[in-house]
Parts: structure tokens; C-alpha cells; sequence
């Protein structure tokens, strides 16, 4: 541990180190061991720099946006975590149907909405109620009802573990529902290349307006959760006839097959699935790791005896 504070400030002096922090209060499910180390990079240049020589020395690297979709272990995490800050937008270049705008991993999605909305382009409007960064949807291909934020990226700049920079095109993404190919190469996200129509402003409005509604209507914001712990279920047609009500549409929703089985409000140690959406998971300010682990067992196993269905998780798990 030392070792390591020694090496980083060394190699990084004017970075903004912390030492053996606690994870929880930067989380939105208010759960986390303490990390070796912390930074927050604004720069391109500063997460490109630090992860090489953190691939050079050994040092463990685990890449955090907006923490609002993971579940860090209570006894922690080892080596540096880094937390993406880059937070530019700039407008590039257009043509008769699309314009390019740029946005830093590290921006947070409502400010980057605000901000195309205002430069008159239309696409990301969905989006503006995912509390995370650009680098965490995409990452997880964040979506709204069926809208993945994938279907409005041209490409996306990438440094990979080992220190190569690249610009990666939106066919070679492997974008699909809560995927891409980031998850499986562990590249970094540096910044997206978004390619949006020209719109109306009042549209826009109109569509933020709906999708908040919509979402205070339906997910219990304001307690501390990872938003949706499970994905929702690819339709097949025995889930067709045991759920009817969804037998036209591609994803029986997660939360709606918890709800069937009857687990809302069931709780282990300060975890309880949510009585207004029952994939979300609602920590009282007393729950650890191992409370959502427990928990996520059990509505598996519930939901496995009594559909045969496999749920599977939407969170990331990081320690
Ligand atoms: C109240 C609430 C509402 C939500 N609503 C939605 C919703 O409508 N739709 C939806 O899809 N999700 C939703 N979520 C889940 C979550 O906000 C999104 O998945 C979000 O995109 C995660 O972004 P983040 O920056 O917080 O990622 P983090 O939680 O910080 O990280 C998630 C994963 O992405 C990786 N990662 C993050 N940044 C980078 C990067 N730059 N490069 C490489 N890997 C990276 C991390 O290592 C981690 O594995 C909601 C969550 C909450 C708490």
C-alpha cells in the first residue's frame, strides 16, 4: 500500500491523490469497501498516462463513471480506482441528415441531453434520466424502455489495458441489449462520437417531459439503489403464455416476473426489493455487499422454482 502511494504520487504529482478511501459515499447504492487509491482524471491524456504505467508496474486498475451501477465490495478494492472525469462536448462536423457532437466519458448524460438539446439536435432526450457518465452507458448499452443509446454512437475512443489508443466504429461496438464490447476487452472509454438529427427544441422538451414523468412514476428515485439489479427476460414463446401481457413485445420486463413471484419488499440485512419496482433493489443505509449478493440468490432461486426462468444481473460487481 505504501509502495503504491509512493509510486503514484511520485510518477503523478499534480493528480489529485486519496489513499485508502472509502468507496460507499461515492456510490449511489451506498455500498463499498475502501480503495487503495482514488483519482479523478479530467483528461484524456491523465487516464492514458496513468493506465500504462499502472499496466507497467502491476498495479491493479478499476474504472469507475458515475458508480451508479455497481455493487463494490465491502472489503474493498485493490490498486487504483479511477474515476472518469473528462467532461468536454464539442460540435464536429455534419452533413444533410446528421451532426457529430463529442462528448468526454467522464460527462454526466442529463448535461450532455441539456446540451444537444440546446444545439438543436435530437436522440439522446431518453437518456436524460441515466445518472451516470457517457463512458457507463455505453459500457452497458444504457437504454430507455427499447431506445440503447448505442443506436446513436458513429464511434468510440478507446485506450486498451496495455496502453493502445484507438477509435473504434460503431459496427465493430457489439452493441446489443445491456452489451457491448467493452465489457469483454476491458477497454477504457475516452470519449463518443454521438451522431444525431437535426430536431425541434419543443419536441425534445416534450419527450425529457414524458420520460420523467415516467420514471418518478415508476422507479423509487431519491433512495439509495444501482437503478435495475436484473436485465429483463428475452421473450420465448413459453414465456409467452405464462406472461400474456407481454407476448407482443421482444423482453418480458425482470421486475414484473419479481413482482409475480411475490417478492417485492422482501428483505436481507438493509437490501429490499423495491414495492414500486421490483428489480430495483432499496439499501436503508445499513446494507453491504454480501446483503445484495444474498438477496440477488434468492430471487433467482424464487423466480427459477416458480417460471423456470434464469434471471440475469444488470449491476457490475467490483472489488
Ligand atoms: C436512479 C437510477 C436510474 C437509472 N436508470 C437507468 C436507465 O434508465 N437506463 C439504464 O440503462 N440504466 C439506468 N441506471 C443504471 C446506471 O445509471 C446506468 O447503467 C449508467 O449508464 C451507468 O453509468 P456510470 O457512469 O454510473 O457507470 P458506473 O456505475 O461507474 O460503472 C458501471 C460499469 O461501467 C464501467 N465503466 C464506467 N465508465 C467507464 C469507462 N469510461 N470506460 C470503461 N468502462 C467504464 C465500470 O468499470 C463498471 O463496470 C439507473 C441507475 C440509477 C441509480
Amino acid at each position: 500500500m505504501k509502495k503504491i502511494q509512493t509510486l503514484l504520487t511520485k510518477a503523478f504529482p499534480k493528480l489529485d491523490w486519496q489513499f485508502n478511501v472509502e468507496l460507499a459515499p461515492f456510490t449511489y447504492m451506498k455500498i463499498g469497501g475502501p480503495a487503495d487509491a482514488v483519482v479523478v482524471t479530467k483528461t484524456v491524456k491523465d487516464v492514458t498516462s496513468l493506465t500504462s504505467f499502472c499496466y507497467q508496474n502491476d498495479i491493479p486498475v478499476t474504472i469507475l463513471g458515475g458508480a451508479s451501477n455497481v455493487i463494490v465490495d465491502d472489503k474493498g478494492v485493490k490498486g487504483v480506482v479511477i474515476r472518469i472525469a473528462n467532461e468536454s462536448v464539442e460540435q464536429l462536423e455534419h452533413d444533410s441528415t446528421f451532426t457529430i457532437v463529442r462528448a468526454g466519458a467522464g460527462v454526466k448524460m442529463a448535461p450532455l441531453v441539456a446540451k444537444t438539446v440546446e444545439m438543436g439536435l435530437t436522440g439522446l432526450e431518453y437518456f436524460l434520466g441515466v445518472p451516470g457518465t457517457v463512458g457507463g452507458a455505453i459500457y452497458n448499452n444504457a437504454h430507455y424502455l427499447s431506445d440503447l443509446i448505442g443506436e446513436h454512437v458513429a464511434a468510440v475512443h478507446v485506450v486498451s489495458k496495455d496502453g493502445k489508443i484507438a477509435w473504434i466504429a460503431v459496427k465493430n461496438c457489439a452493441f446489443a441489449y445491456e452489451h457491448s464490447r467493452f465489457q469483454k476487452t476491458g477497454e477504457i472509454i475516452l470519449e463518443v462520437n454521438f451522431r444525431l438529427k437535426t430536431g425541434s427544441k419543443k419536441e425534445s422538451q416534450e419527450k425529457i417531459k414524458h420520460a420523467t414523468e415516467y420514471r418518478a412514476k415508476t422507479q423509487p428515485l431519491g433512495i439509495p439503489s444501482s437503478g435495475c439489479i436484473f436485465q429483463n427476460v428475452k421473450n420465448t414463446e413459453k414465456l409467452k403464455k405464462t406472461f400474456p401481457d407481454f407476448a407482443d413485445k421482444p423482453h418480458v420486463p425482470g421486475g414484473y416476473i419479481i413482482d409475480q413471484a411475490g417478492l417485492k419488499s422482501t428483505k436481507v440485512g438493509g437490501i429490499q426489493v423495491s414495492t414500486k419496482h421490483a428489480a430495483w433493489f432499496e439499501n436503508d443505509g445499513t446494507g453491504t455487499s454480501d446483503d445484495v449478493k444474498k438477496l440477488i440468490k434468492k430471487v433467482k432461486d424464487t423466480v427459477k422454482s416458480k417460471f423456470d426462468v434464469e434471471l440475469h444481473e444488470e449491476v457490475f460487481f467490483v472489488k
